[in-house]
């Protein structure tokens, strides 16, 4: 049943819900917004219940402060194993790729999912190895797909009142090239994806270009997804 009230009621431990326009100028994938915007969620043990949250950047990247805070909360010798998941507007730069494997490294019963919206400066080799280390330390990055985005807008959003299935809906086609991209990085590709920004009109601009490695590595079945590669048919 839809609630008339609206997203606070029945959720206590909801701490903070950002606003509707700020999901979409930081969750949106073709907004190249510069802060970064983590929404988060912390599950202790067997436990059901859900901890929600939400950060942005300060002086330091939101990654920095979401671990500075639970170190200062917690105890890194707690006992009780403990899940994250994070859902990131920007994935980490190498800096903070590398201090949330030294944050799970002191804390190995803690488990950590990261869904992003974009892939931060992913030509970048340092922030390409960055990922690539997070990924091979156990950490699962993925990027956001539409039940992420709703999931989001049902627990982190301050929607209006009964509109709860409301979330705001993005092409396909950016959340599969940011995929392809980050298939590039796990396999130590080349970048295929290549952004840009025309400034007079705002509008952003994505351009795949695949070389002969990718189309020899990248499984078909991704690159048909982009709806951009043509399946190759041999005729008798
Ligand atoms: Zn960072």
């Amino acid at each position: 049943m839809t609630s008339e009230k609206g997203p606070s009621a029945g959720d206590p431990t909801l701490k903070r819900r950002i606003e509707p326009w700020e999901f979409e100028a930081f969750f949106d994938p073709r907004e190249l917004r510069k802060e970064a915007c983590l929404l988060y969620e912390i599950k202790w043990g067997a436990s059901h219940r859900i901890w929600r949250n939400t950060g942005k950047n300060t002086a330091s990247h939101a990654e920095v402060n979401f671990i500075e805070k639970f170190t200062s909360e917690r105890d890194s010798d707690s006992p009780i194993s403990c899940s994250i998941t994070w859902f990131l507007s920007w994935s980490p730069c190498w800096e903070c790729s590398k201090a949330i494997r030294e944050f799970l490294s002191q804390h190995p019963r803690v488990t950590l999912v990261i869904y992003v919206a974009r892939l931060f400066w992913h030509v970048d080799q340092q922030n390409r190895q960055g990922l690539r280390d997070l990924i091979n330390s156990g950490v699962t990055v993925q990027v956001m797909r539409v039940s992420e985005y709703c999931h989001c807008w049902r627990n982190f959003v301050n929607y209006p009142p009964g509109k709860e299935a409301s979330c705001p809906t993005y092409p396909p086609l950016w959340t599969t090239l940011y995929a392809l991209e980050l298939h590039c990085i796990i396999l130590s590709l080349p970048p295929c994806l290549k952004i840009s920004r025309k400034r007079q009109n705002q509008l952003t601009f994505f351009r795949l270009t695949l070389q002969n490695c990718h189309y020899q590595t990248i499984p078909p079945h991704i690159l048909l997804a982009t709806g951009l590669i043509q399946p190759s048919v041999t005729w008798r």
